[in-house]
């Protein structure tokens, strides 16, 4: 067996290193009433939304089956590099068990207003350039004996090094302005029916009653980094060749109850992604716009449309290659796959997907709709006050109350796709859930 493939007969390869997705951790707490649960240059996951000044702000997310306020799962600040506006992303689901695996019981919507900083800044990188290319061409004009590969204009402009030079960092994703001035501004005073009508001038942070996951916490980011297969469990290799039941017992506990009875390449793969991944196995949370998702599993339509003919089982020694039956790839990339932007009617591409630690951390027993933090989230649950939780929860189902039961989400990913041309606006993005298959209570 060769030393890429670590876990035995299966052959989904996973053997790169740095990727291009950026990974999102969970990191720490916000403070009550810190001045971040109101900006929305902040990434994080529970707690309210805050959107920048723009129209059309609601005042609230409903579930599209139950119709009742549901609450945000992630907001994430992520402006596009070399782009002009602020950019952010919202992610809300419904925590009703009657809701559960079902579409339109999970939303995202994106905010993008033009952030005069930035705009400063492409422009002002854009004169650089020019400058640099103008300064380079003079040099190959007077000196016509260094025509080497770094005399051409052209590779100057753009060759390997950034379009518009570093001299002045690109927006990153997920980290807020250093300027003051593009800061959030809030406007803790303004009673509630005003805020559509000065939306233009101030963010919007929903509040009490709508339900949020509390406390809300920090987002930080590092890099896929997949180190080679033979560093990972190369010693382990023999013990556990072809036995299924091995393989599982190498899973952490939080995928061990998520494990579907069957397992598929596709899901096996996605489970060695996040678990290979160095410092990255809390992740909640992968970015990369214009990037490939990573499919939970071969059984799920969303994944069967991106990924078609991935569900066909690999002959002997043949490799698992999602990045080759991507959709996205192609000519038409996901044209009749994922509908055109709402507003702009411009393609959508994948920006963003949540995986399923974060389900571990949003629990039904932290939603709260008062804004503080609630009293069953301070404890954390034993085992038999969790059996004892699951039998209530049996109990209000038998008594015909299945409606009000608050639930642990059921999801293996939410993959988000978003307008490419990052059209100004309030708008709704296109989600793609695969529910997960196997706990049933
Ligand atoms: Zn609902
Ligand atoms: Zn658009």
């Amino acid at each position: 067996m060769s030393p890429s493939s670590p876990a035995g007969s299966s052959s989904s390869s996973i053997s790169v290193d740095y990727t291009n997705v950026l990974l999102a951790l969970p990191d720490g707490s916000i403070p009550q009433n810190h001045e971040d649960l109101k900006s929305y240059t902040i990434s994080s996951i529970g707690g309210y939304p805050t959107f920048p000044p723009l129209d059309n702000l609601p005042n609230e997310i409903n579930c599209g089956i139950c119709h009742q306020p549901i609450p945000l799962l992630s907001q994430v600040y992520c402006p596009l590099e070399n782009g002009e506006n602020d950019r952010i992303l919202y992610i809300f689901a419904c925590a009703r068990l009657k809701c559960q695996k079902r579409d339109g019981s999970v939303r995202a919507f994106r905010a993008s207003k033009r952030n005069e900083e930035y705009v400063k800044d492409v422009e002002e990188k854009r004169k650089i350039a020019e400058a640099a290319a103008e300064a380079e061409r003079e040099k190959a004009r007077k000196n016509p004996f260094t025509l080497s590969s770094d005399s051409q204009p052209s590779g100057t402009l753009f060759g390997s090094q950034p379009l518009f030079g570093s001299s002045i960092p690109a927006p990153n994703p997920f980290a807020p302005p250093t300027n003051a001035s593009v800061r959030a501004t809030t406007n803790d005073t303004t009673p509630d029916i005003s805020k559509l009508s000065i939306s233009a001038t101030s963010s919007t942070t929903l509040g009490p009653p709508v339900p949020a996951y509390q406390p809300a916490q920090y987002l930080s980011t590092i890099d896929e980094y997949i180190p080679p297969a033979e560093d990972v469990d190369f010693e382990s290799d023999s013990e556990i060749d072809g036995d299924e039941d091995m393989k599982a017992t190498m899973l952490d506990d939080t995928w061990e109850r998520m494990l579907p009875k069957h397992l598929d390449e596709v899901f096996q793969h996605f489970v060695r992604k996040l678990e290979a991944s160095d410092g990255g196995s809390k992740q909640v949370l992968r970015y990369e716009f214009d990037g490939i998702p990573l499919p939970y599993s071969s059984a799920s339509p969303i994944t069967k449309k991106l990924f078609p003919g991935c569900e066909k089982p690999l002959k002997k020694d043949e490799e698992l290659n999602l990045n080759e039956l991507y959709k996205g790839n192609s000519d038409k990339g996901l044209e009749g796959i994922i509908p055109p932007c709402s507003n702009c009617k411009g393609p959508r591409t994948f920006e963003i997907q949540l995986v399923p630690y974060l389900i571990s951390l949003l629990t039904p027993n932290t939603i709260s709709t008062t804004g503080e933090i609630s009293v069953d989230a301070k404890k954390k649950l034993t085992e038999e006050e969790r059996k004892k939780e699951l039998n209530d929860l049996a109990k209000k189902i038998k008594e015909g109350k299945r409606d009000d039961v608050i639930n642990e989400m059921e999801w293996g990913t939410i993959m988000v796709f978003a307008c490419k041309r990052d059209c100004i606006g309030f708008t709704e993005e296109f989600v793609g859930v695969e529910w997960e298959m196997g706990l049933s209570i």
